[in-house]
């Protein structure tokens, strides 16, 4: 069995800086407790392994980060890298609770654009995930934006000649040019701003160079709630990779996903921590002689 690492993969530098800012709210505010509104990054490991730091999670996908404000009595609380809505740094603020804002560069970027379109006037088709926290903080700015995840959610008839178009950083870029391609046909006078980061870009152009190259699987490691993990296994589908599985870590590989494999790809979403990523790596490399996962020892996770 011949096995491809794909590069680049894994931690992209918004992880790092979310993962980095973390780290020194424990050490600097060593006796309040700290939250972080939402998953960090979205890893159960990594969040696993904040806890080590004391630092606590609120969670529920049901909920708004407005709304998941209402768990935190009092100390500090985090922002996640996917951004966060001016309503909610104002709400935390009024319950007196100190604030970090984690939300990577790229996202605040495209938020920017969009409030400066929004001013200018614009409508805004947005192409992004329903309840995705980057998509909900930018929903909070404005009526005026259009959430769009598929062809069916392109009005019909918006009355305007000043439309925009932009999108969640983290989209698949495929799906994003035909989403950019329908919306012009109906519209031709549109304004199209593709966001992709560059982070989630060179991840999936790795993936899309694979075609022709005989893989016939492809493990991408990342958490199942990661939109940039999913939009890689994803891609890997598209290309005509015969079988892709997203695992969290070494031990979801099943001896059946490796009867007949040959040539193994192995990628890693941009919110997956390296270690987990060698790991699987390690297994694959000696899987003719050793099937017996190793141990995840969440001390080497940060
Ligand atoms: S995937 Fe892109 S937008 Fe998301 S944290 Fe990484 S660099 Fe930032």
């Amino acid at each position: 069995m011949e096995i491809i690492k794909v590069a680049p993969r894994g931690y992209c530098k918004g992880v790092v800086r979310a993962i980095q800012i973390a780290k020194e709210a424990a050490k600097q505010y060593p006796q309040e407790p700290i939250y972080v509104l939402g998953m960090l990054v979205h890893n159960r490991y990594v969040i696993e392994a904040l806890k080590q730091f004391h630092i606590h999670t609120i969670d529920d996908k049901s909920k708004t980060r407005e709304e998941l404000l209402d768990q935190i009595p009092s100390g500090v609380v985090i922002f996640t890298a996917h951004g966060i809505s001016q309503q909610a740094i104002e709400k935390a603020e009024k319950k007196g609770l100190k604030w970090i804002d984690a939300s990577c560069p790229d996202v605040v970027k495209t938020q920017d654009i969009i409030k400066e379109k929004l001013q200018e006037g614009y409508e805004i088709l947005y192409i992004g995930k329903k309840f995705h926290p980057e998509a909900e903080a930018i929903c909070s700015l404005s009526s005026r934006i259009h959430l769009i995840e598929n062809i069916q959610d392109i009005p019909s008839s918006l009355q305007t000649s000043k439309l925009f178009v932009t999108n969640q950083t983290t989209m698949s870029m495929f799906d994003v040019e035909h989403l950019f391609q329908a919306i012009q046909t109906q519209y031709p006078h549109v304004l199209l701003c593709e966001e992709i980061c560059n982070a989630t870009r060179v991840r999936q152009e790795a993936i899309a160079q694979l075609k022709g190259q005989e893989i016939d699987t492809l493990f991408v490691v990342g958490d199942p709630h990661s939109n940039n993990s999913n939009r890689l296994a994803q891609i890997g589908k598209e290309q005509g990779i015969q079988n892709v599985y997203l695992i969290d870590d070494v031990t979801q590989i099943k001896s059946s996903y490796l009867i007949d494999a040959k040539k193994v790809a192995v990628t890693s979403g941009a919110s997956t921590p390296t270690y987990l990523t060698n790991q699987v790596i390690q297994y694959l490399e000696h899987y003719e002689t050793d099937q017996q996962f190793p141990t995840i020892c969440i001390n080497n996770i940060l």
